[in-house]
């Protein structure tokens, strides 16, 4: 959006594109909102944000969809099953205005910066278009809806100073906090600077109040986000801002869990690992999605490193930490990679033994350079590959966590486990938010959601553990296997 990244005085205002919709503008009585949100977490925070900007402007959220004057698409364009799912979704909540009662339906995120031109044509039901960075009026924009003669032209929140957003979507007990928008990398197949922009980092001032404010609300854990968490602060001039930002955020104290999703292979700084390692709130868990580890490959995806750099940070993160997890994610059947790549990528994952790993068929990305590079490889042969990666990988996660039987372990409770009424759900440190990393299955099942109860590991699965809390009355019946 701002190539040169150069903050608010170039923000300024933005006249809001509309699309066609249907008839006449009708006026809202009820002022009532559904939002559905797609795609990452970096979205959720988004659409919390926009849940602020409504409420502010004395718009009410409603659960469904039916009941709602206004539905608003939070979408995702991230590969092609995301920007699949996003038209669809738009296209099923369009009905809504024929047979429900929408007068308004809304489409913002992802999709909106890539295909705005496109999308009132594709769906002419959509009444208007917000890019992320426009998502703040959409209160105003809403309140001036059918005013005659208002405003187009509409201020935009400067997204460093991205005020506190009360309504969350994730359960109480813990938040997400963006630390940044888009991303500064240009990687070979990688749609997201194209939606998203250069980086934007909030400043440390808002990020902090908002931490004491989560803190005073008893978020138990804050998992920190951004398209690349280890670059915070860089386009504010700073150096070592993530490591700095962490120090001040255990110096609050108030939040137990800290925890860092995306970061950036050659951006894990030794003050990073130090500031982790002594800060007591910040959890021994790192996710750095690698993509690739063989050198040729690397380079094709315009991303530095090869194997034995990868080694080498890996041991270098080890040492310093010992006991942390660690998570990744690859990229299969990337143009040009040969069996040997692929030999030297399931080579490292066996050396590695990660705690947790995704692997993802090459998805080829409208508008990145990746979409046109020769040696595209069947979805056959890229699929072949996938199951092959995690083939290992379940097998090296079993061996780690059967590892831990025995073992009494932190678990943070989420609440009545999807596998079982009669369990809880919970994580153990290990273990990110929304299920990517496997659960712990509390087979006392007593604790309430948001506490952290010890817990002792009685089984063992590829993704998750049994465990039973400490201090509750055993049963046989459940502890045996
Ligand atoms: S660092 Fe991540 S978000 Fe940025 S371009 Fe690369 S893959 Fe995309």
């Amino acid at each position: 959006m701002h190539p040169d990244n150069s903050g608010a005085s170039s923000l300024g205002a933005i006249s809001v594109a509309v699309g066609s919709g249907h008839g006449e503008k009708e006026p809202l009585t009820e002022k009532t909102v559904s939002i559905v949100s797609l795609g990452c977490p970096k979205n959720l925070v988004d659409t919390e944000n926009m849940i602020r900007a409504l409420e502010e402007k004395g718009f009410r959220i409603v659960p469904d969809t039916e009941s709602a004057e206004v539905i608003v698409v939070n979408t995702c364009s991230f590969v092609t099953d995301a920007r699949r799912e996003s038209v669809d979704t738009l296209l099923e909540m369009a009905r809504f205005k024929e047979e429900g009662k929408a007068k308004v339906l809304v489409g913002t995120g992802c999709l909106v910066s890539r295909y705005r031109e496109q999308l009132p044509g594709l769906i002419p039901e959509v009444d208007f278009l917000l890019s992320p960075l426009e998502e703040s009026t959409i209160g105003d924009r809403l309140s001036s809806w059918n005013v005659p003669g208002a405003p187009t032209a509409l201020p935009l929140i400067d997204p460093r100073a991205i005020p506190f957003r009360p309504k969350r979507l994730t359960p109480s007990h813990r938040a997400y906090l963006k630390v940044a928008e888009g991303c500064d990398h240009t990687c070979t197949f990688c749609a997201i600077p194209l939606s998203r922009g250069l980086q934007v980092s909030r400043t440390r001032e808002s990020l902090l109040e908002e931490v004491r404010q989560l803190g005073g609300e008893g978020v138990v854990e804050l998992t920190l986000i951004a398209q690349d968490l280890t670059r915070y602060g860089t386009d504010l001039g700073e150096t070592e801002g993530l490591a700095k930002l962490l120090e001040e955020i255990d110096r609050i104290g108030r939040i137990p869990w800290i925890r860092l999703l995306y970061a950036y292979p050659t951006l894990v700084t030794d003050r990073l690992l130090d500031v982790m390692k002594n800060a007591p709130t910040v959890v021994k868990y790192l996710d750095i999605p690698l993509q690739h580890v063989a050198g040729n490959v690397l380079k094709r995806m315009n991303r530095p490193g090869n194997r034995d750099s990868t080694k080498r940070l890996i041991d270098r993160i080890r040492e310093a930490m010992p006991d942390i997890a660690l998570r990744t994610t690859f990229i299969v059947g990337f143009p040009g990679e040969t069996q040997e790549d692929f030999e030297e990528l399931s080579e490292f994952v066996r050396w590695a033994r990660m705690d947790n790993l995704g692997v993802f068929p090459f998805s080829r990305e409208e508008g990145t350079p990746s979409f046109d590079m020769e040696g595209q490889i069947p979805a056959r042969e890229k699929n072949r590959r996938r199951t092959v990666l995690m083939g290992l990988q379940k097998d090296i996660a079993l061996a780690l966590k059967q590892e831990w039987i025995g073992k009494t372990v932190p678990v943070l409770i989420e609440g009545p486990s999807e596998q079982s009424p009669l369990v809880l759900s919970g994580r153990l440190p290990s273990m990110a938010p929304d299920g990517i990393d496997g659960e712990a299955l509390v087979l006392s099942g007593q604790a309430p959601a948001g506490s952290v109860v010890q817990c002792r590991i009685l089984r063992a699965h590829p993704y998750d553990v049994e465990v039973w809390e400490n201090g509750v009355e055993e049963d046989p019946s459940l502890m045996s296997s």
